[in-house]
């Protein structure tokens, strides 16, 4: 895996830096305990219920990520034991992730997650939207939007995922290079076991990787 990231990164014409994000939904604790043995800093969950059992269990031994939708009344669950959440993509969402960071007095870091490739079963904010999203974000004082997410769809082609990161990308940087309130942009959340290559040749610096890692989930 490492070694694959690393020929990606060489073969990106940003040579960044990529942080491997385990995406541990429905592998176990010992799955997991086994991975931050073998260097892994940061796990990626996309069930609240389930992070949380996690949590209980691994305690701070690692960073935890919510990458899936989230629904606005388990926020609470969540706030004070996540470092990151990949998936914000409405206001109702943002108006109660500052409320609860509020009450910890904590400020909450945030990647908006955009719906580049229109897939109606997909989460996110259309690229339109998304400067007045932006915008509307700068009441929010606990909040902190770090950059940007996207899933992109599955494809036999991996090649023609690579539009959909270009464009995040260009998304990206024009929002770094206006200044936005509360916006601090660092990363970009882009790439999963089938596109991660390519995602970062695009310039991804955090890729979520579940199968890749762990091989197929158990249902
Ligand atoms: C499951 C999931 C992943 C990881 O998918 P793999 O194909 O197993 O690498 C990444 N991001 C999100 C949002 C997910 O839900």
């Amino acid at each position: 895996m490492n070694k694959n990231i690393n020929r990606a990164i060489e073969n990106s014409k940003y040579n960044q830096e990529v942080k491997l994000i385990a995406v541990t939904k429905n592998f176990g604790v010992e799955e997991i305990e086994l991975a931050i043995e073998n260097g892994i800093t940061d796990i990626g969950e996309n069930r609240v219920q389930e992070l949380v059992e996690k949590y209980k269990i691994l305690g701070d031994k690692v960073n935890y990520h919510m990458i899936g939708h989230l629904q606005t009344n388990k926020v609470k669950y969540i706030i004070d034991k996540v470092k990151l959440i990949h998936s914000l993509d409405r206001l109702s969402l943002a108006k109660e992730i500052n409320k609860r960071a509020e009450k910890y007095d904590i400020i909450m870091d945030t990647l908006i997650q955009i719906n580049i490739s229109k897939e109606e079963t997909k989460q996110g904010i259309s690229v339109e939207e998304v400067d007045e999203f932006i915008n509307s974000l700068s009441e929010f004082k606990n909040i902190r939007v770090k950059g940007l997410m996207t899933i992109a769809p599955y494809e036999n082609n991996i090649e023609d995922t690579r539009w959909i990161f270009k464009e995040l990308k260009a998304i990206y940087q024009d929002i770094k290079s206006k200044n936005y309130k509360n916006v601090d942009m660092e990363i970009l959340s882009m790439g999963m076991t089938n596109d991660y290559e390519i995602a970062i040749e695009e310039g991804s610096t955090m890729v979520r990787v579940g199968t890749g890692i762990f091989g197929k989930r158990k249902y």
